[in-house]
């Protein structure tokens, strides 16, 4: 049996003492199936899986869904009782994370007669699965920070004095989508001058003048998978604070990295990122974790943080991205994804890392 994602789920089944998962999660549907699909239920029994979807989405799920069986419904519940009595099922589990109070107590009396598991074991198996990149979603990652890296380098040569944040990130928005991008992995971030000591800024109408650093947090979306990447370069001048700033996060940031390999600690990471800020004087400015895994969605587990107590493995995929942010002055953060390999990392970002001034 092929090893992908699907079988791997069908097999924690057992230990799961479930007869059948329900997936109702939009991502985990589609990290599944490779279909994505704003609704839509999966079937997952000992005898493979089934894709419930209405008649919007038959045509297409039929021609892209893998690793299933595609089936159609008018009455949702009377077709999905129908497949699990075919499937002997008798005990289902739901995932904990995706069902509301609303969603449970109906689906307690649309599946009147099955057993409903009130557990978090479905959740913590296709986390788990989720948390190692297979060899497919490396290739959408790549490519979508490719995408992502020619989207900065036109911001290199787009801002100037005068320009607004508000249309660089819309700029920058379009010149991604047309290279490819399903769409924008977050609502970018370009902010600047005082502005930049916020890590999540929202883009607005102040203009860009001399003397500002920019920090621009941006990735888009390829295959599902998203990329993220922050970069600040500055405009026309710093000073010496701005660069003692700066090289202490790269600093930082170039530590964290030498400090990954697969088994060592997240919490051990982070520290290697946060000890250089310490010591540098500039301990209380930096309040976020160091770094999250990403893949089908921006933020996922686990993280590079001073409390995590996971362990990293051979092909996650994490950012790392430390940050300085002086209220009122200024602020930088400098972010990569890196994958986790044996004896260290692989750094999926290219561009460059040492102080730009525009
Ligand atoms: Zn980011
Ligand atoms: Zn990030």
């Amino acid at each position: 049996m092929e090893n992908n994602a699907m079988n791997r789920l069908v097999a924690a089944l057992e230990p799961a003492q479930a007869d059948a998962f329900l997936i109702v999660d939009g991502v985990n549907r589609r990290y599944l199936t490779g279909f994505a699909s704003s609704a839509g239920w999966l079937l997952v029994t000992r005898n493979g899986a089934e894709l419930l979807v209405d008649s919007r989405y038959i045509e297409a799920a039929r021609a892209q869904a893998k690793n299933c069986t595609v089936l159609t419904f008018t009455k949702m519940f009377d077709t999905l009782r129908e497949r699990m009595n075919l499937h002997g099922v008798k005990t289902v589990m739901v995932e904990q994370s995706y069902t509301t109070l609303a969603a449970w107590a109906n689906l307690k009396e649309k599946l009147d007669g099955f057993t409903l598991l009130d557990s978090d074991a479905l959740d913590k198996a296709i986390g788990g699965l989720r948390q190692i990149k297979t060899d497919a979603d490396l290739d959408s990652l790549r490519k979508a920070q490719r995408i992502t890296e020619e989207g900065f380098e036109f911001m290199l040569n787009y801002l100037k004095p005068g320009v607004t944040e508000r249309d660089a990130a819309l700029e920058l928005e379009m010149f991604m989508r047309r290279r490819g991008a399903e769409r924008v992995a977050f609502d970018l971030i370009v902010v600047s001058g005082a502005k930049s000591s916020m890590p999540h800024g929202v883009p607005g109408d102040k203009v860009i003048e001399p003397g500002d650093f920019v920090t621009m947090d941006t990735g888009c979306v390829v295959g599902g998978m998203h990329s993220d990447m922050t970069r600040t370069v500055a405009i026309g001048f710093v000073t010496e604070e701005q660069r003692k700033v700066y090289n202490t996060v790269l600093q930082a940031q170039e530590n964290a990295i030498a400090a990954v390999r697969a088994g060592v600690a997240c919490c051990d990471v982070d520290e290697a990122a946060r000890s250089v800020i310490r010591n540098a004087g500039y301990g209380p400015y930096f309040g976020h974790s160091t770094g999250h895994s990403v893949g089908y969605e921006i933020h996922e587990a686990p993280g590079f943080a001073p409390a995590s107590e996971a362990i990293t493995e051979e092909n996650m995929v994490l950012t790392i991205e430390p940050g300085i942010y002086l209220p009122g002055k200024f602020g930088v953060r400098i972010e990569d994804m890196v994958r986790v390999t044996r004896d260290g990392c692989e750094n999926l970002t290219h561009a460059p890392k040492e102080l730009i001034i525009l």
